[in-house]
């Protein structure tokens, strides 16, 4: 197990500017790996969640605010 250190995280909340990486809708999801951010909609936060969620530094889900 590798001690990462926790990153900065300012309160990043998405906007309608953030796309999803794959498909391009709006981005509901931010995975933060050692590599760099992705953003996700929720459809491809679902798919690539099981992969990726162990990599992650930080998963932040925001598909609560679809409903709102
Ligand atoms: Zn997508």
């Amino acid at each position: 197990m590798t001690a990462i250190a926790a990153p900065a995280a300012p309160n990043t909340t998405l906007t309608a500017a953030d796309r999803c990486d794959r498909c391009g809708a709006q981005a509901f999801v931010r995975v933060v790996l050692a590599s760099g951010d992705l953003l996700f909609c929720g459809h491809h936060a679902r798919n690539y969640e099981e992969g990726l969620r162990a990599q992650a530094l930080e998963w932040v889900d925001e598909t609560a605010t679809l409903n709102s």
